[in-house]
């Protein structure tokens, strides 16, 4: 085993996905720590190569790249193919994956073919004795777990969105460019990628949204989510939703923060009408500072919240609006 650390980098369109800036950087700073190259596997159609340099400009030494038609579009058993094949040639210390769909999929499989330990949803990644140690927040986070690495073999870890800084961008640094080494045809899995079809939204991306105000079963109805339109357009806000919201076919599925939703992480996280349910904490928890509004002064969601306001929303969301319009102009 090298003392290397592998990321798996991932895409955006044609681009490199903000996630790979974040390994990138934490991904710098283990293969410092630990004396090793960095080392990043990206996977895609044509054209991929062209983001080596992108990632050798984050901190990256060396870049496995998989230019195949069959990683276009996202199929596990190929992507699954690919990585393992990087992981046997480069044998790392330790391999970190943004804890995204993709890399919440992969990680345990390459775990589990690997041997190797493997820690969730990390925000922190140190190494004492040259072993991996994590911080995890566990139960929603209500709770933070240390874990270390015992294996003598690869340690994973998936990395939290935003958790930690992206990686500083030095132009015109040098790296290595090799191609992965692996021939599949796509009649060898049991799956197909069939198509991709791009869900049309205006403003921020929930994901990339530095504020969020989210509506949950208290606003009532889809007619109020206008409510929260009005306001996510004054603070340059996405909109986000509960589940209980999304089922009740109010908002579409794609608005759902949650367990069974999306994870975000903004700086400002508005609960509107939102019990706080453990499975939507899971979503909001990783939000900087939380404000929660809410008829019901015993809602759990206050024992999360920086900021708490008692009252109805349809009182209180027009008064903010109109307040934060006249603040954010002057
Ligand atoms: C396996 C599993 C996965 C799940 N995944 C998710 C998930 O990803 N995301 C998710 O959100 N949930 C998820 N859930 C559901 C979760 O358990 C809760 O049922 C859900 O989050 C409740 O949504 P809510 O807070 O909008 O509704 P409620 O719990 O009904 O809360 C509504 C709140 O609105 C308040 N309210 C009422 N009227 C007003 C008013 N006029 N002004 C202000 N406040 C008002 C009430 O006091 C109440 O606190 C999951 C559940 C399971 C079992």
């Amino acid at each position: 085993m090298s003392k290397d650390v592998l990321i798996l980098a991932e895409t955006a369109g044609d681009k490199l996905a903000l996630v790979s800036s974040e390994l990138s950087g934490i991904g710098r700073k283990l293969a410092d720590d630990i004396g090793g190259n960095l080392v990043a596997i990206i996977l895609g159609p044509e054209g991929t190569k062209e983001l080596s340099k992108g990632l050798i400009s984050l901190g990256v030494d060396k870049v496995v790249v998989g230019e195949l038609d069959i990683f276009d579009g996202y199929t596990n058993s190929f992507y699954l193919e690919g990585i393992d094949a990087a992981v046997k040639e480069c044998s790392p210390h330790t391999f970190l994956v943004a804890n995204t769909s993709i890399g919440r999929d992969i990680a345990p499989r390459i775990a589990f073919r690997h041997d190797a330990s493997y820690a969730h949803d990390c925000t922190e990644l140190s190494y004492e004795d040259e072993k991996l140690c994590a911080v995890r927040p566990i139960w929603g986070g209500s709770a933070i777990s240390h874990v270390k690495s015992k294996t003598e073999s690869l340690s994973i870890a998936s990395l939290r969105a935003k958790a930690l800084p992206m990686a500083d961008i030095a132009e015109g640094r040098t790296g290595d460019l090799v191609e992965l080494n692996i021939s599949m045809e796509s009649g060898e899995t049991q799956m197909s990628f069939l198509e991709a079809k791009k869900v049309q939204s205006e403003g921020v991306r929930l994901e990339d949204a530095e504020i969020v105000v989210s509506g949950g079963r208290g606003l009532g109805g889809a007619e109020n989510f206008s409510h929260l339109e009005e306001l996510g357009k004054v603070l340059k806000a996405a909109v986000g939703a509960s589940r209980a919201a999304v089922d009740a076919g109010w908002v579409p599925t794609q608005m759902q923060v949650g367990q069974t939703g999306k994870i975000v992480s903004p700086n400002l996280y508005i609960a509107v009408g939102i019990s706080g349910a453990m499975q939507h904490m899971v979503g909001a928890g990783p939000s900087k500072n939380i404000v929660a509004i809410n008829t019901d002064a015993d809602a759990p969601i206050f024992q999360r919240a920086r900021y708490g306001i008692v009252g109805d929303y349809k009182k209180v969301i027009p008064a903010l609006t109109e307040k934060f319009e006249e603040l954010l102009q002057s």
